[in-house]
């Protein structure tokens, strides 16, 4: 298995419960020892889809000892007014917080319980489908390390090298497609007596028509706050871009004029603007994801898509349990393979769809009179 992120991890601990020999090579060091180095979106939304796999793996009591829970969207208007959209009627419909660091750690803790074997620092460089040979790169000292395969899973990401691998032999109808919007995130520490800052059972949003801000709980009673932005802004129509809001001075004049109760919650605003990185926003789509018996990928190395749905994570789950189910099945591998596409494809495709349709909704919708009594109705 390439890649012990969310998708590969859990995904080794299904097969190695299961009897499967797993090895997962990990370009990265393992975070249960240096700390996670993410990289990108701190907390994510745990959804039933990705709450029930992590059942199946055993991972859920652990994984929920420290989820905070969301009940709806707490929706922040331009005039400081807020409002609660419950996701359902009552607390049994509802979306958790997690940490994404503290998450990968406890499914590599279970993996490994589970008999798979997690070899870190090593980076997938070069796959040689004839031999079934593969190499990876230790990216301390370059040093190049060849093992054998019977069959690859690229759960390496949404820059998947295997991906690339696999592209290289036989064409994936690959493509992608960018937002034209990128994001960063900030901080919203806890109060000087250690307690939430705002409400903490809510996924909050402040829409402001082209662009949006929200904020999701942490454990540590801190809220991850991500500013989306269109890539270039429209001055002429007051819409700000990453093109516009360039530096930490900047983002405060933004914060001021749009975000105004947001403010004074984010002390290290200049800070975590002109540090935290720009992340990219894009859907990849792939007409194939598997190599007959040799290669298959899975999660965001299959089918990466934008967050605005908080199902990237969840749909990577659901893939993990389809084809540790498909290769249960008794058919042959290149089978079981296409089984697995010929069913998660389509969902993941239809997934794809309502992220992107969702981001209209959150910036444009979630504040519209019509849309609050639509809801209201649907949840009488
Ligand atoms: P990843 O988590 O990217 O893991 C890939 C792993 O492969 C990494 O450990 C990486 O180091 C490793 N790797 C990469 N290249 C190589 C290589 N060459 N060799 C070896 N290893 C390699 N999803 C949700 O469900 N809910 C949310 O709320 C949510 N919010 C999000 C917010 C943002 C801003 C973003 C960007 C994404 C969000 N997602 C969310 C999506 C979610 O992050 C992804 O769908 C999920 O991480 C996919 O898991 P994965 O294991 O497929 O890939």
């Amino acid at each position: 298995m390439v890649g012990a992120g969310l998708a590969g991890a859990l995904l080794a601990t299904l097969l190695a419960r299961r009897g499967w020999q797993v090895d997962v090579y990990e370009k990265r060091g393992d975070p249960r020892i240096q700390g996670f180095q993410g990289g990108r979106s701190i907390n994510l939304a745990l959804a039933e889809r990705g709450l029930h796999a992590l059942r199946l793996a055993g991972g859920d009591d652990e994984v929920m000892a420290q989820a905070v829970m969301m009940r709806g969207r707490m929706v922040h208007f331009l005039d400081g007014r807020t409002d609660l959209q419950r996701y359902g009627r009552d607390d049994s419909e509802v979306i958790w917080s997690v940490h994404r660091g503290e998450l990968n750690v406890i499914l590599l803790d279970i993996a490994q319980q589970a008999g798979a074997r997690l070899h870190f620092h090593r980076g997938l460089a070069s796959v040689d489908f004839d031999r079934r040979s593969v190499a990876f790169e230790d990216d301390r000292d370059g040093s190049l390390h060849e093992s054998a395969f019977e069959s690859l899973v690229g759960a390496d990401g949404a820059g998947s090298a295997l991906r690339s691998a696999m592209n290289a032999v036989s064409e994936l109808g690959e493509r992608t497609d960018f937002l034209g919007h990128s994001y960063k995130e900030l901080e919203i520490p806890p109060t000087s007596d250690g307690g939430f800052s705002i409400e903490p059972n809510a996924l909050h949003i402040w829409p402001r028509g082209r662009y949006m801000c929200i904020a999701l709980p942490n454990d540590e009673r801190t809220f991850t706050v991500t500013l989306f932005l269109p890539n270039e802004g429209d001055p002429a129509a007051g819409v700000p871009g990453f093109d516009t809001v360039r530096n930490g001075e900047q983002a405060r004049a933004l914060f001021e004029r749009d975000f105004a109760d947001a403010l004074p919650l984010i002390p290290r605003l200049e800070h975590d603007f002109e540090h935290n990185p720009k992340g990219l926003l894009a859907t990849l789509y792939l007409d194939r994801w598997h190599l007959d018996d040799r290669a298959v990928l899975l999660g965001d190395a299959a089918h990466a898509m934008v967050p605005f749905h908080g199902q990237g994570m969840n749909c990577a789950f659901e893939d993990c349990v389809a084809l540790a189910e498909h290769l249960d099945s008794g058919a042959d591998r290149a089978a079981a393979f296409a089984a697995f596409q010929a069913q998660r494809l389509p969902d993941s495709r239809a997934i794809q769809a309502m992220a992107l349709e969702n981001y209209l909704e959150m910036r444009d919708r979630v504040d519209n009179d019509d849309y609050l009594l639509q809801r209201a109705l649907e949840l009488r």
